[in-house]
């Protein structure tokens, strides 16, 4: 047998040796200029991210640049990033499993424990079948490409999550958007589009908390026959007595959507998401799915942890109830004080500043107190939108939500003064 050519020396060897050294083209430099001037920009309008590195486990207590810190600002509602059993479920996991994904799940990558995590999830929120995703928003651009045809027409709310908004884009649909948790424009739009397939929204809002309407929504498609998406990662776990989320705060069975995702880097501590749905739909996602097919696995040894997560999400209700019993505290202290906060059920509550610059002080200023709450500011929120983002945890003491109620109303009153009003 002859032996191969390996693709890289032939790839050097048909390459004219005198093109690397070539000086920098045009289009290069162009690039370059670009990045740089989109850089500065964004410096300028006070609009660059930050990855503040943290130096612990996940949890409430937590240090950034040295400095120990109570986090206000992770997605781990229930406490169970950082639980001894999901720990020990993902140790274990690794030694019986390995520590990688091994390859997409279409070629080796699917393994027992995915079966059963999908077989759990399934039967749990009432439905045929459920599919595996390594992450939330590759499952969103997955299961939209898959089922909506180019140029067929979706509708979303205005403030979908990035990752359901992108896969309307990634699937080629005609995208339309209706007023935030309007029922009403929601039918105008149906009635400007009769042809729309598709209405997606968020069953939790992530930057504001709030719930979407959906037995309005279910009401609309069925009576027009669309097919409905949605995207519950902030209601898993957290929603409901049970925490079947979205689907069990209204009172809705979760199968009379067409499609439902969950995902579990929320309250799951974990990561990764699943789509769940009937059979055919879901056997059709499965074969045209390409952020599924052509993407490693999520490890088995993750999976595991998501199972530990889930089985102490189902059986326990007790963190769910102090997390509510926080939520309710918050709501209620924040309006007593006199703080620019939103109603929102869940444990997503924004405050409300508006200006970009106010709320990089607020969260300086809570930084200061001990306090770690994240900025979140446009193109995440509409313009004029910038807010706090306080996400409550089941793992919080009630002391410390009081401590933070207590920073934010004096930072109120430091900005007040500031601006000559009191807030
Ligand atoms: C976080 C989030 C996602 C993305 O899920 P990942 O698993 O983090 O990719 C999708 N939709 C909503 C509403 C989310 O909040």
């Amino acid at each position: 047998m002859p032996v191969a050519t390996p693709i890289c020396s032939r790839v050097s060897a048909s390459r004219p040796a005198k093109r690397s050294r070539r000086p920098v083209t045009g289009s290069l430099t162009t690039i370059h200029q670009a990045a740089r001037r989109t850089v500065r920009r964004l410096g300028e309008r006070q609009r660059l991210r930050r990855r503040p590195p943290s130096e612990t486990a996940t949890g409430v207590d937590t240090v950034i640049d040295g400095r120990a810190v109570w986090s206000f600002c992770s997605n781990d509602y229930l406490g169970l990033a950082s639980h001894p059993l999901v720990i020990a479920a993902l140790q274990a996991g690794a030694q019986r499993w390995g520590a990688g994904g091994g390859a997409s799940q279409m070629i080796s990558g699917y393994t027992t424990a995915h079966r059963a995590l999908e077989q759990t999830l399934a039967e749990w929120l009432g439905c045929e079948r459920a599919l595996v995703f390594s992450s939330g928003y590759l499952a969103n651009l997955g299961v939209m490409s898959a089922l909506v045809g180019r140029g067929e027409q979706v509708v979303q709310d205005r403030l979908n999550h990035a990752s359901l908004l992108d896969a309307a884009r990634y699937a080629g649909a005609r995208l339309s958007r209706y007023d935030h948790a309007d029922p009403g424009h929601l039918a105008l739009r149906l009635r400007q589009a009769p042809e729309t397939v598709l209405i997606a929204s968020d069953g939790v809002f992530s930057m504001d908390g709030d719930v979407a309407p959906l037995p309005q929504l279910l009401a609309q498609a069925e009576a027009g026959g669309q097919l409905t998406l949605i995207d519950d990662a902030h209601g898993l776990g957290v929603l409901g007595a049970e925490g079947r989320g979205s689907a069990e705060y209204h009172g809705l069975e979760i199968h009379r959507f067409g499609l439902w995702v969950v995902t579990f880097g929320k309250a799951l501590g974990s990561c990764g998401a699943c789509v769940l749905g009937d059979a055919d739909l879901l056997e059709a996602v499965s074969q045209a799915a390409r952020t599924l097919i052509y993407t490693t696995a999520p490890p088995a040894a993750q999976i595991e942890a998501t199972r530990a997560s889930l089985r102490l999400c189902m059986e326990d209700a007790g963190p769910r109830q102090r997390l509510q019993a926080h939520v309710e505290r918050f709501q209620n202290e924040a309006r007593r004080r006199g703080l620019p906060v939103s109603p929102s059920p869940t444990p997503i509550q924004p405050l409300l500043v508006g200006a970009d610059d106010a709320a990089l002080r607020w969260s300086a200023a809570l930084l200061q107190r001990g306090f770690w709450v994240s900025a979140i500011r446009p193109p995440t929120v509409p313009e004029g939108g910038a807010r706090l983002r306080i996400t409550l945890s089941a793992a919080h003491q009630e002391a410390q939500v009081d401590a933070l109620l207590d920073a934010l109303e004096e930072i109120a009153a430091d900005e007040g003064a500031r601006r000559g009003v009191p807030l």
